[in-house]
């Protein structure tokens, strides 16, 4: 019971006791997940061999995802973009620090060269490249700038490298535990890269202060993976072993 002093026209208190269930409780605010499909509008990413634009895999499957993540109630989640637009890498970094994400993970299924590699991998930010393949992915995933007006095409190594550096250790530590739980949930449903878990200077991973990962679902240069993105029921078995790695790294923090 909570006694709450009530104030009647000039100055008249009255005293007044409420049922505590009347009392609006402070409800616990929910972790804010964003989930980022790759590319957008002008930026169709990664063509398919038959056709396929990556930015219409990576929307569906990422609607998919925030859908089954909702209804499973234990989190928020947004997107930086739900329909065909192109928002700038950093912009979709920027998107994720205004509204306080506790988690961003990026959705993609770019191409290699090599059109015989084919399976998901999961990427957090390295100042080094772990292999020259996540390197070149890296720089064709960060050339995706180049659609943008005024980009941040002079953005030097160096300062690449010092804002590498500037990421927090924790933010870093979060980042690879996010990773880790989402190659062993991809791991139980779908097939995967060799060494699926890999480091490099992706652009959209480079918020400071917010654990971030990108997930390359499959990769459009290789005609099985292409066509089971295609494929409604593939991407909801992606993003139900995603869904899974998500909640298994909130459950594991400290304070859930
Ligand atoms: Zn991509």
């Amino acid at each position: 019971m909570i006694t709450r002093r009530l104030f009647i026209g000039s100055g008249v208190a009255a005293s007044f006791v409420l049922p505590a269930h009347a009392v609006p409780q402070m409800r616990a605010v929910q972790p804010l997940v964003i989930l980022d499909p790759g590319h957008g509008g002008k930026d169709p990413g990664a063509i398919g061999v038959s056709g396929t634009y990556e930015k219409h895999i990576a929307l569906a499957a990422a609607l998919e995802l925030q859908r089954q993540l909702r209804a499973a109630g234990k989190m928020r989640v947004e997107l930086t973009r739900s329909t065909d637009v192109f928002i700038p890498l950093p912009e979709r970094v920027g998107i994720a620090q205004r509204k306080g994400a506790a988690l961003f993970v990026s959705m993609h299924a770019d191409a290699l060269t090599d059109h015989s590699v084919r399976g998901a991998s999961v990427y957090t930010l390295g100042d080094h490249a772990t292999d020259s393949q996540t390197a070149l992915l890296a720089t064709r995933e960060n050339s995706a700038d180049r659609f943008a007006v005024g980009g941040i095409g002079s953005t030097s190594p160096d300062v690449a490298r010092i804002l590498a550096s500037l990421v927090r250790e924790e933010t870093r530590a979060g980042s690879a535990r996010m990773a880790q739980q989402m190659v062993g949930s991809l791991a139980q449903d779908t097939r995967l890269l060799q060494n699926p878990s890999r480091q490099a200077g992706f652009m959209v991973l480079k918020a400071a202060d917010i654990p971030s990962v990108l997930v390359e679902m499959g990769f459009m240069s290789n005609p099985q993976d292409e066509a089971s993105l295609r494929q409604g029921a593939h991407r909801a078995k992606v993003a139900g072993a995603m869904k899974r790695a998500i909640e298994s790294y909130f459950a594991a923090l400290p304070n859930a």
